[in-house]
């Protein structure tokens, strides 16, 4: 009745909005179509580099449709959830053999198991008390390097499938450089059982650490001379940063990656990789947020890693800074002690054009 009709003639006003609305985004998704098949490259002509987050094997599809230059952030821990038993090293392999060979030789950084606190496990000890703190307790590395077996495993796996391939070994949740020497000294025993089974492994895998624990960030320098590249975890670095629970909504007001003192531990770190001349990536969410582009690219950041669907606007954002011109609203940035300010230079470094 009156309401199909109502329908059926909608008003020319309405009519000509949704045709705008409809050419607007056609126009959109041709223009990030030619994104995707350039390179990054910023208006000054420097080259950056955008990588891939990935978890599941739908996520290799879309890296690849968004013109992803390699995985970043290969999240191990996905295979090992919401299961009974432990996948064999047979099982991780094929995975992981499975990335490599999907992603045609681009370089993919795996991250080693970052099982624990938002993270949760299935498998593994039932008879064990909970934690008060799972966020500060037996998690990621720490677990790894206590549990043998399961790393052991995860290691072989790894090492295989790194063979002939560009891939790189990345752990999580560092808070001191012994961890990197206890993983390395891992490695090795992984590297030596598989030669005794005569298979075929990988020898030389760059091990890089991710800095998200601000005892890291704090101590950049170090970490640059144990690894042979950073990335930095914004996710887990906010949240032990500000103590506020990456998890609980009630205090994710708080949360906040311009916090001046997030933004002092990202520069302490980018400023580490530069000196021991090292490669440094951003693997947190942060990475993936057009508004920190500018910020990020500012302070030094070169290598991003992100959800591949954000890939194509960070990379026009790139398109569109011309980097030596942003260095002075960046230490306004850096150094503004007060919010309003912060946020207003951050607008007007957003709003620059060339
Ligand atoms: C991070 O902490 O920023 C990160 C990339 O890792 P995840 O989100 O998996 O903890
Ligand atoms: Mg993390």
């Amino acid at each position: 009745g009156e309401r199909n009709a109502a329908v059926r003639t909608p008003d020319r006003r309405l009519q000509r909005w949704y045709r705008d609305k409809i050419r607007d985004y056609k126009n959109r998704q041709r223009a990030l179509a030619e994104t995707r098949d350039k390179k990054a490259v910023s208006l000054n002509g420097e080259a950056i580099t955008l990588q891939a987050n990935v978890e599941l094997p739908d996520d290799l599809r879309a890296a690849r449709k968004f013109g992803c230059a390699g995985i970043g952030l290969y999240r191990t821990e996905f295979m090992f959830m919401g299961r009974e038993r432990l996948p064999s090293e047979e099982e991780q392999y094929r995975a992981y053999r499975n990335v490599v060979l999907r992603m045609r030789g681009m370089p993919i950084t795996i991250r080693t198991l970052d099982l624990g606190a938002d993270k949760k496990v299935d498998s593994g000890r039932r008879d064990a008390p909970l934690p008060v703190n799972p966020a500060l307790g037996l998690r990621a590395v720490r677990l790894c390097l206590q549990e043998h077996d399961l790393f052991h495993t995860q290691l072989k796996a790894i090492l295989r499938a790194a063979y002939g391939a560009e891939v790189r070994i990345m752990i999580p949740m560092l808070c001191a450089t012994h961890e990197i020497r206890q993983v390395k000294a891992r490695i090795a025993l992984a590297q030596a059982s598989l030669e005794r089974r005569r298979a075929r492994f990988a020898r030389h895998v760059p091990v890089g650490a991710m800095i998200e624990v601000p005892a890291a960030a704090i101590n950049a320098a170090a970490f640059a001379r144990h690894c042979d590249f950073l990335s930095i975890g914004t996710n887990d670095l906010i949240q032990y940063t500000l103590a506020i629970d990456r998890m609980d909504d009630s205090v994710n007001y708080l949360y906040d990656p311009l916090h001046p003192a997030v933004l002092r531990l990202i520069k302490a770190t980018l400023d580490a990789a530069r000196r021991a001349d090292i490669p440094v990536s951003m693997c947190g969410e942060m990475a993936g947020d057009t508004r920190y582009t500018r910020l990020l690219l500012g302070m030094g950041l070169r290598e991003f890693s992100m959800q591949p669907s954000s890939v194509l606007q960070v990379k026009e954002v790139i398109a569109a800074t011309d980097i030596d011109g942003v260095g002075a609203l960046t230490d306004k940035i850096l150094g503004a002690d007060d919010s309003d300010a912060m946020h207003d230079y951050l607008r007007q470094l957003n709003l620059m054009t060339a």
